[in-house]
């Protein structure tokens, strides 16, 4: 390198020579300065080539440079353009498909009837009871009851789930009504049944294998996170009970207390409400699980047996959805309630007295209250009697109008079940607005 000159010979130059040698270690380092340069220059060339795939004149680098952060800044206003203009397009889309859901419930109304089976169980098998319940093989909305005497009866619901289908095929089919809550609907879904045909099973379900509730609320999750960039929601869980007419908070602090009494009453823009039921904000699906077990286990305190009071009331869990639209500023609030309700058998006046009496004239008086009023609302009558029990008076704003309402009819498939079948199958059929023989007696 000519930096590295060796000057222990120095003495043996001429005079110019040595008047010339530092001019010529001068160049000599500044020629080396120049060649790192055009080397860093040449690579700087190079990198900028690799990422705009076009070679520059050396000057021009730096133009290049100022170009590509030139057309970064378009590129950014033209994807801001774009995600506005899509935005104005999805909040076109949601009007349009609300006006078009409105005009399909007018056409086909907005009342769903689901039935569900389960297997005939251990204990039926060994007393010798055999299935009264056929499916038909081509079609998954029909099924076929046989009579003591080999008569067929035929009933008819928009789906019938088999003993076999899993949890996941009943949320399939359930997870489009649930998930309109988040379009501002109000939605309401019951469970009803005889006690020991699934009531619980598929609304709650157990730890291993989750019912519809807790499957709810991970869509509800997952559907406000895909939609973020133009919603923001918020989800609030109430839970409550309905025994004898009273109102039960299940959400409590503290179990042991005394359960506040509740009433309904009318806000001032119409709806019905619950003053002081306690509200839980919800953010993520691990929330969700340890507030409705929490909730259960506050439904059993002070009976002896948990599952014999669970049958003998009404339990209903209520989601609140705050939704904000980003883009027009549109606010809305809507409700989910899912109910698990109270065992539908008929008890015989003469075995039973006292306590078991009343709990069995409040569950009759209202779910007749509950089977009027769907019923009432499926033939669009004028007048739609939803004072005439607590349950169907703070479902009042849910059900109706442009609400959608889910019911699951669950029955047993063994013979010594029968009659409660048929009874549970002609309510069903009562509130899809198809009358199929005379209501059973209680
Ligand atoms: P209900 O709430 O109507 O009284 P449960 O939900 O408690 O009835 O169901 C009674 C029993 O039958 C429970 O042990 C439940 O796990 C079981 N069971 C009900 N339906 C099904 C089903 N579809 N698949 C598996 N087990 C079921
Ligand atoms: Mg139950």
């Amino acid at each position: 390198m000519a930096e590295q000159i060796d000057e222990s010979n120095s003495e043996v130059h001429s005079d110019q020579e040595q008047q010339t040698l530092p001019i010529f270690q001068k160049f000599e380092k500044l020629s080396n300065k120049v060649t790192n340069l055009r080397k860093e220059h040449v690579a700087l060339c190079n990198e900028v080539k690799s990422i705009t795939d076009e070679s520059f004149p050396g000057s021009e680098v730096l133009y290049a440079l100022q170009g590509l952060g030139e057309a970064h800044e378009t590129l950014k206003k033209k994807y801001q353009e774009e995600c506005q203009m899509l935005k104005n397009r999805c909040h076109l889309e949601c009007s349009e498909r609300r006006r078009l859901y409105n005009q399909v419930i007018e056409l086909k109304g907005n009342i769903k009837v689901f039935c569900r089976c389960r297997l005939l169980n251990h204990d039926e098998i060994a007393k010798g009871s055999t299935s009264v319940v056929d499916f038909d093989s081509t079609q998954d909305n029909e099924l076929k009851i046989t009579g003591p005497d080999s008569s067929k009866k035929q009933f008819k619901f928009d789906h019938i789930f088999r003993p076999e289908d899993s949890q996941e095929a009943v949320f399939a089919q359930t997870s489009p009504l649930v998930v309109s809550v988040l379009d501002g609907f109000n939605v309401c879904i019951f469970a009803y049944g005889q006690t020991g045909t699934g009531k619980t099973f598929t609304m709650e379900g157990t730890a291993e294998n989750w019912g519809v509730n807790y499957r709810t609320l991970e869509e509800l999750f997952r559907v406000s996170d895909e939609r973020s960039d133009i919603m923001r929601y918020q989800l609030f869980v109430s839970m409550l009970e309905v025994y004898n007419e009273k109102i039960k908070d299940l959400l409590v602090e503290d179990a042991d207390q005394p359960a506040k009494k509740l009433e309904i009453k009318q806000s001032a823009e119409g709806t019905q409400e619950v003053p002081r039921l306690s509200q839980v904000p919800v953010h993520k699906t691990d929330d969700v699980w340890e507030l409705l077990k929490s909730g259960s286990r506050v439904r059993s305190v002070g009976s002896t047996n948990a599952n014999e009071l669970s049958s003998r009331s009404h339990c209903l869990l209520r989601v609140t959805v705050l939704g904000e639209n980003l883009v027009n500023g549109q606010r809305t609030r809507s409700h989910l309630w899912l109910v698990d309700l109270a065992g539908s058998e008929r008890v015989g006046k003469i075995e039973v007295e006292g306590e078991r009496l009343k709990e069995s004239q409040f569950i009759n008086k209202s779910l007749s209250a509950l089977g009027d009023v769907i019923s009432a609302l499926a033939s669009k009558t004028a007048h739609i009697p939803y004072r005439n029990s607590k349950l169907t008076h703070i479902l009042q704003s849910s059900l109706g109008g442009d609400c959608k309402t889910l019911m699951f009819v669950q029955i047993s498939p063994s013979s010594a079940d029968l009659g409660e079948t048929i009874c549970s199958l002609n309510f069903a059929s009562r509130v899809r607005g198809v009358e199929h023989g005379p209501a059973c007696k209680q």
